[in-house]
């Protein structure tokens, strides 16, 4: 739902701030990097591993890259889900130059025998490899250059303790006020080349859900609908009229959210329900329920999460009562 498609990275390429001075709101998590990365440089060290833990669309990947930027190295990128084994991992970790930054995303769907060469790699830049097979097989470690750690997460809780705890700092980023991503739609028109009224970047804003992954998204659908109308400029009518044709109502929430709020307030008849019916009944992996959509209605007080499941709230059942009119 909110994972970018693959036009959306090209658009998101040129969109990404490059510095941190460039980065919109995280004020507190900005100030923790800029120390970071300032003290690496004055003892000309690489800067430690650093864990960016927060919900999809927030920013994790764009400071991985700042990180390896400011210190004038590459970063080389993986995922989770990519490192199915100890083996896999240990050709990435052996090819790294001294200083590289590696950014694994999703590191919490890593397995099990990669993260736990990993943990021996973060704290002595080692390696410890199967060489042969049977009882002739023998471990040799193997020197791996002195790189940094960006790991990302949604899932900050389902990081094993060991690895948490090797990361020299974990940063928690929290989903932006409407005003920071007033900047993110300003400042991404700018660079798009696009005019936008300020009353329809409030309302572009107000429509986010907390995201500039998504702030971005809906402007580019609305660039689109400005320009197949030949408006020169994005006001709050085109804003408008693009969430309409798109079903994003007011406050962000798409056809997937709604159809989420209407089963549990409907079918389930506001009773708690276990993740995995849920699931089931919207025809989603529970994972991204989980971990991309619930967190957003958790936030604006529309789910809550009981011992029992997810229930709808007062207030939820309230928005769907207000759309329906
Ligand atoms: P994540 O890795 O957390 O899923 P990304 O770093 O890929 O998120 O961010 C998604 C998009 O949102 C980026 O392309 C970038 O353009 C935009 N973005 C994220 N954070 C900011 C920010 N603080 N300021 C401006 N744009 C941002």
């Amino acid at each position: 739902m909110i994972e970018p498609t693959s036009d959306e990275r090209e658009v998101e390429a040129k969109l990404r701030p490059t510095s941190l001075t460039e980065f919109v709101g995280q004020e507190k998590v900005v100030n923790q990097l800029n120390l970071i990365l300032d003290a690496a440089k004055l003892h000309n060290r690489a800067p430690d591993h650093i864990l960016l833990a927060g919900p999809p669309g927030l920013g994790k990947t764009t400071l991985a890259m700042i990180v390896a930027h400011d210190s004038g190295k590459p970063l080389r990128l993986t995922s989770g889900p990519a490192i199915q084994s100890s083996g896999d991992l240990a050709s990435m970790l052996s090819a790294l130059q001294s200083g590289d930054v590696l950014f694994i995303d999703e590191i919490h769907r890593m397995s099990r025998s990669a993260e736990e060469m990993l943990y021996l790699a973060m704290e002595d830049f080692r390696v410890d490899v199967m060489v042969g097979k049977g009882p002739g097989a023998a471990s040799i470690s193997l020197e791996i250059a002195p790189f940094t750690l960006v790991g990302a997460t949604t899932r900050s809780g389902m990081l094993p303790t060991p690895l948490r705890d090797r990361f020299g700092f974990t940063a928690f980023l929290e989903y932006y006020e409407p005003a920071d991503l007033v900047s993110v739609v300003t400042r991404a028109s700018q660079k798009l080349g696009i005019e936008i009224e300020s009353d329809a970047a409030n309302a572009l804003a107000t429509r986010s859900r907390g995201t500039p992954r998504i702030a971005n998204r809906l402007l580019r659908r609305v660039r689109d609908f400005a320009a197949v109308n030949r408006q020169p400029v994005i006001t709050m009518d085109s804003v408008l009229s693009a969430m309409e044709l798109f079903e994003v109502d007011a406050l962000g929430l798409d056809r997937v959210d709604r159809q989420i709020l209407t089963l549990l307030a409907t079918q389930f008849s506001a009773k708690p329900v276990g993740l995995s019916t849920l699931a089931v009944a919207i025809g989603e992996e529970p994972d991204t329920i989980e971990a991309v959509i619930e967190p957003y209605l958790i936030r604006i007080g529309f789910i809550q999460r009981t011992p029992r499941g997810r229930e709808i709230t007062q207030h939820g059942i309230a928005h769907l009562t207000q759309a329906k009119r």
